[in-house]
């Protein structure tokens, strides 16, 4: 196999690239791996002289896609990939505190003008596979896989705690939300925010015991805050903490 690093000059030669027979192919397929390896699956019986004018007349996709793979490798030696940089930073790790959990993200370009994701659960990987070169499909991929895995974790979690607390509420929904870390309406519905994920137990929890106060008391008011105190004494210094990781949001998640 030839490997073809990203760095390597794109003075309009011909990328390197490996070809693989599938028997499952119907068309032509070009992929980009994350390490900026490029294969060529054909249909069984493709007619192998038409696959260098095929290469060429994918050149330019090619070489915009290994460009963006040797930006996000030089970004993966920046200790804090994690967290954005700049506007378009896609994440290679993603971290969740709050369930101690820790994500491997990697990204394979196809010629497919969608992004999929799949997750490797036991290997602890996501896989972001189609149009990576757009930043706002992946990043979507991304969020909407957050909320799953928010509303698969919190949720339980908030119940749990309503149980514990004996503060039963009626409805809960995981959102991405932009401003506010849950919510509680006066019919007992508590909204949670995935981005909570990112933030330590403690932090979470004073959260969801915030939001289940308010099935209470719909306000901030004295006696909220003495229920708030008596269901979670230490609520004070969570409450600092939580105000200190504002906008320490990784960007991909903005
Ligand atoms: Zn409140």
């Amino acid at each position: 196999m030839l490997a073809l690093h990203p760095s390597t000059d794109m003075t309009g030669n011909t990328p390197n690239y490996t070809v693989r027979e599938s028997i499952r192919a119907r068309h032509v397929c070009l992929k980009v791996s994350h390490r900026g390896q490029v294969e060529v699956v054909v249909p069984h019986g493709f007619d192998a002289r038409r696959i260098p004018v095929l290469v060429r007349s994918k050149q330019a996709w090619i070489e915009a896609t290994l460009r963006r793979i040797a930006l996000r490798r030089d970004a993966i030696h920046n200790e804090n990939a994690n967290w954005n940089t700049g506007g378009d930073a896609l994440p290679d790790i993603i971290a969740l505190p709050a369930i101690a959990e820790h994500w491997q993200v990697t990204y394979t370009a196809t010629d497919r003008s969608r992004v999929t994701l799949t997750v490797d659960a036991a290997h602890a990987r996501l896989t972001l596979r189609g149009n990576i070169n757009d930043v706002d499909l992946c990043k979507a991929a991304l969020r909407r896989w957050l909320i799953c895995k928010a509303q698969r974790h919190l949720t339980p979690w908030l119940e749990h705690t309503a149980m514990e607390k004996n503060l039963p509420f009626n409805k809960a929904r995981v959102r991405s939300q932009k401003t506010r870390w849950g919510s509680c309406s006066r019919q007992k519905n508590i909204n949670i925010n995935c981005k909570l994920l990112f933030l330590s137990p403690q932090v979470v929890q004073c959260v969801l015991v915030h939001e289940l106060c308010h099935t209470i008391h719909m306000n901030h008011s004295q006696k909220f805050w003495a229920l708030m105190k008596k269901m979670q004494p230490d609520y004070a210094a969570l409450d600092m903490q939580l105000r200190n990781t504002r906008g320490g949001m990784p960007g991909w998640i903005e």
